[in-house]
């Protein structure tokens, strides 16, 4: 066990503060990783403040980020994919048990004992999992992920829970050329849906509350914008989606989304937000439309996801803040003030 550097979180209404963790030393089919970037998702912002305590709740302190780049300084005797001096990457899974029938489909994702990057239980050390917003990660191979070398690292940390959230459910319900896909929320999960979903040749419609990010959906490469408080633009859309990704953070009124999908239309919830959503039967009957869910990706798909970004050149649009500013960077979220994801310079640790 060796010591190293990190940020956390005391209590639900405490703020992020240095700290010192434990690390487990490499063991055989383990890699030990130098964080460089760390992307901040809102799913840290609601474990740190304990706002799905129904579900998954927090144990502190707390060490959150699960968007984690680095480069590789130390492997087992068993490791095979990577060397020191490699890039690597994590996601929001370091483990889960291999054998059963989701992990034998490639659905780590949906194991169910699967091991979470932070505030999981730790079967090494005890204790809980601490996450990316640290100097450095130890992580069995089998959830390490190749970086391609073309993309920026600070804008690659937000694929590993951004990127293949939103990748995977757009390739399960079929987002190609030809489909007319909706985004409801450009956070850092909507804005990777607008940017694969343009990729995968489609139409994309972004439906925002912020007026002000119009211009930017467009750049990012929508077709059209909506502003979803507005009744005239959201009723010239009706009855007319293939697929909608939902990737809004708070509780909001998922009906108004629902009837703008055609016959057999689907509309997806990545979001998060901790209380129930009031879904009308009738939205989803009188057009036979489906409401359905979707959890990050499995391990190969997040590879084939990052080889996907690296081919087409696709990274999230990142403001780089140092780790000291991760308190304000939360507040900015929680005003939709994001462009459109933080990320952690980690060196900004040295200091500490
Ligand atoms: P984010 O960057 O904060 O983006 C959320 C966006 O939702 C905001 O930018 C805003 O977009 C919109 N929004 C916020 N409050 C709203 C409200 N009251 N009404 C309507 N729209 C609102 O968050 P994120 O990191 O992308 O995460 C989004 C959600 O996905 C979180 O709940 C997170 O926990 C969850 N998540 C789920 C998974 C999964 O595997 N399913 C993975 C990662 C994250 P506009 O300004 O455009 O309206
Ligand atoms: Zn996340």
């Amino acid at each position: 066990m060796y010591k190293a550097k990190a940020y956390s979180a005391a209590s639900a209404t405490s703020s992020m503060a240095s700290t010192t963790i434990p690390r487990r030393d490499a063991t055989e089919n383990d890699v030990q990783i130098e964080i460089l970037f760390c992307g901040i998702c809102h799913s840290d912002l609601h474990s740190v403040r304990n706002e799905w305590s129904e579900f998954m709740p927090t144990e502190y302190p707390i060490v959150p980020g699960h968007e984690i780049v680095g480069r590789v300084t130390k492997v087992g005797s068993a490791v095979t994919k990577f060397k020191p001096g490699d890039l690597a990457a994590v996601g929001c899974m370091v483990d889960s048990d291999g054998t059963c029938p989701e992990c034998r489909a490639g659905f780590e994702n949906f194991c169910p004992n699967m091991v979470l990057t932070f505030n999981s239980s730790d079967k090494h050390l005890g204790g809980v999992t601490y996450g990316g917003y640290s100097e450095s990660i130890v992580v069995d191979q089998r959830f390490v992920l190749r970086v391609p070398s073309n993309l920026n690292l600070a804008g690659t940390a937000p694929l590993l829970c951004a990127g293949i959230t939103t990748y995977s459910p757009m390739r399960r319900w079929g987002v190609a050329n030809g489909k007319k896909v909706g985004v409801v929320g450009l956070g850092g999960l909507g804005h990777m849906a607008v940017k694969l979903a343009h990729a995968f040749g489609a139409h994309v419609v972004v439906f925002t509350t912020s007026p002000n990010k119009k211009e930017d959906a467009l750049r990012l490469g929508a077709d059209e914008v909506v502003v979803s408080r507005n009744a005239d633009e959201m009723q010239k859309h009706v009855e007319s989606f293939d697929f909608i990704l939902d990737a809004v953070s708070a509780d909001h009124d998922i009906n108004a989304y629902i009837n703008l999908l055609r016959r057999d239309g689907n509309l997806t919830i990545v979001g998060a937000p901790p209380k129930p959503l009031g879904v009308s039967a009738f939205g989803l009957i009188m057009r036979r439309r489906s409401f359905s869910g979707s959890n990050i990706g499995g391990i190969a798909e997040t590879q084939e996801m990052l080889d996907f970004c690296g081919k087409h050149n696709i990274t999230a649009d990142v403001e780089v803040i140092p780790i000291q500013k991760v308190d304000e960077a939360y507040e900015r979220l929680l005003k939709s003030d994001v462009k459109y994801r933080f990320s952690i310079d980690m060196a900004s640790l040295k200091s500490e």
